[in-house]
């Protein structure tokens, strides 16, 4: 590996045919050729290392070529050829425009089309980096090119066309090209890679198809790089180590904590990335990417214009499934706007982290198609009258009714108290109950209005399955615990000791000791809390919750509500300051951290 020739030069194209990702555009100067249609200028503009100067050259070697061959093709043989091909053919003149832009630099130039070519028909003249000659000097060559000599051909080649002053453009045909697409990058690369005897992973030449952005120069001389990095092979970990490149394994990580909604677990990702020293800014503008990715894999149509190895395609296919249309659309939005922001914001990781919680709480919406691995998104069992295990939604078919319950019940709140009815009922079921003092006096029906589905925006499909899925384990345990009855106050002890054993997961803990349970009925208690934040920790939780709860009181109806406390309610989406100070709350060390720092949201 130690004489490697630098891959873009030893591979650089030397007919139209070998020319790659370009080909309407090679077709187009072959039919020109071939019915001998040949302009006096012509304007080549697209990105950097996409072609242009090479399209260029061979060009100007098949025009002069004695003998072309059927396809029209230089020959590669006859005299003009090789005088191309061994760089000493006159016919060709280049200027690098960028470093050549003066009135002098140009003169010379048109001094020299004077003179007709020895062999061959044309000469031609390539500017590179047009844009930049000076005005004067634009201005002095204008002359020549609007009266050219028959035998002159001009190709001006630029990355930024709108900067062309329009008497040139009007004077030149325009040909634009285009990035190369990955896949054809990847097919080059392969090629090259067996012709040098090089080891390759599919997936390794896609991040470096990448990160040339459509650029076959660059994908060439980044392979160059990584082969002698790599001493020969190109292995997906070598590449992201050398081009220091995101894992994507960290996206899927991090998509997969927010569909399941878990803020902590996307700080700790957050955490882990950063502190492997990737900037905030590449972490979400890869979120961006990422969710975008999915999106275009929603379809399997689409999953082909995805261009990357088969194992990671399937991945991608695989979580996207998992994802709603509208949760990606809302995804993409909210990581494009942390990026728009970011370089504005004077706290990058908190706005990082607060973007990173938004897309958690999207996840309300995220459901759809396979749910079985997610987490119970509305376990909240509301009572149900004529039912005999008085607390338990059974069948997954009953939901749609629930919904409409939960509605009609809605309404009648509103104009009158249906308390008497639950109550009776579950007297009933347990006449030795002596209520709580405090149950008497207040009104027992829980405020369904903040518990309603409607306004959970959950989709009635996923419900479904996963409450079925609980109903099962619920129904166990109610058997098991019997229905001894307990008081407000030993509630309260059992909610502040299960909080007690909480270790890991913070925000639930505080969630919990900042709003204690109150009783509604014997078996019934409400958590009124400020925040959707609050609720949904509260709501993934849940289960854990009450099975701890069920088994510490020994009674296995014990059923949770949550509300949002009245005036709250409307407040989704929370903004940013909304869930700062939603943070400050559950965590005053934030505010002085904020304030030592001099730290502002954007
Ligand atoms: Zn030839």
């Amino acid at each position: 590996m130690d004489t490697f020739i630098v891959s873009a030069r030893k591979y650089r194209p030397s007919t139209f045919r070998s020319v790659v990702g370009q080909e309407a555009l090679t077709t187009t100067l072959k039919n020109a050729i071939a019915g001998n249609k040949l302009a006096h200028a012509y304007l080549f503009s697209g990105p950097r290392g996409v072609g242009k100067t090479t399209c260029a050259r061979i060009f100007a070697k098949t025009i002069n070529c004695l003998n072309p061959t059927h396809e029209y093709e230089a020959c590669n043989a006859c005299e003009s050829c090789v005088a191309f091909n061994e760089q000493r053919s006159y016919n060709i003149h280049e200027l690098d425009a960028a470093s050549n832009n003066s009135v002098d630099d140009i003169r010379s130039l048109i001094d020299q089309v004077r003179v007709p070519p020895q062999i061959g028909k044309y000469k031609v003249y390539i500017i590179d980096e047009v844009h930049m000659l000076s005005q004067s000097a634009f201005n002095s060559f204008l002359k020549t090119l609007e009266e050219p000599p028959a035998h002159a051909i001009f190709i001006l080649a630029t990355t930024e066309k709108h900067k062309i002053i329009p008497t040139i453009l009007s004077r030149c045909q325009v040909y634009d090209f285009n990035r190369i697409h990955i896949g054809d990058i990847v097919a080059h690369l392969q090629y090259v890679a067996k012709e040098e005897g090089v080891q390759t992973e599919p997936e390794a030449l896609n991040i470096i198809a990448q990160k040339a952005d459509g650029g076959m120069r660059d994908a060439l001389s980044i392979f160059d790089q990584t082969v002698s990095y790599t001493g020969g092979n190109i292995s997906y970990q070598a590449v992201i180590e050398n081009l220091n490149v995101l894992d994507y394994e960290y996206y899927f990580r991090l998509s997969e904590a927010i569909l399941a909604g878990d803020v902590v677990n996307c700080l700790l990702i957050l955490n882990d990335i950063l502190n492997r020293g990737f900037e905030g800014q590449y972490i979400i503008s890869g979120i961006s990417s990422h969710f975008r990715d999915l999106l275009v894999c929603k379809d399997p149509a689409t999953a082909q214009l995805f261009q990357v190895g088969a194992s990671i395609r399937e991945k991608y296919i695989d979580m996207a499934q998992q994802c709603s249309n509208d949760f990606l659309y809302r995804a993409i939005e909210l990581s494009n706007d942390c990026d728009l922001n970011y370089r504005l914001s004077k706290n990058k990781r908190l706005l990082l982290e607060l973007a990173l919680i938004k897309l958690c709480q999207l996840r309300e919406g995220a459901a759809s198609g396979s749910e079985e691995k997610k987490k119970p998104i509305e376990p909240i069992i509301p009572l149900k009258k004529n039912s005999s295990t008085a607390t338990i939604p059974t069948q997954s078919g009953k939901v749609a009714d629930r919904h409409e319950e939960t509605e009609k019940r809605q309404r009648e709140d509103e104009t009158q108290p249906r308390a008497s009815e639950e109550i009776h009922h579950i007297t009933a079921v347990q006449p030795t109950a002596v209520q709580p003092k405090e149950e008497r006096e207040k009104p027992v029906t829980p405020k369904r209005k903040s518990v309603s589905m409607a306004g959970m925006g959950v989709s009635l499909a996923s419900i479904n399955q996963t409450q079925k899925e609980e109903t099962i384990i619920i129904s166990e345990k109610a058997v098991q615990n019997g229905t001894n009855l307990f008081t407000e106050k030993e509630l309260v002890a059992a909610w502040e000791s299960y909080a007690a054993t909480l270790k890991e997961e913070v925000l639930l803990k505080n969630t919990m000791s900042l709003y204690p349970p109150r009783m509604l009925n014997d078996v019934v208690f409400e958590v009124e809390v400020n925040t959707d934040l609050n609720k949904q920790y509260l709501t993934d939780n849940s289960l854990s919750i009450l099975t701890y709860l069920r088994e510490t009181l020994q009674n296995g109806e014990i059923t949770m509500t949550i509300r949002i406390a009245e005036g709250n309610a409307i407040k989704k989406p929370l903004t940013s300051r909304e869930i700062f100070d939603e943070m400050v709350q559950q965590n005053p060390v934030l505010q002085k951290l904020s304030d030592e720092f001099g730290l502002e949201l954007s």
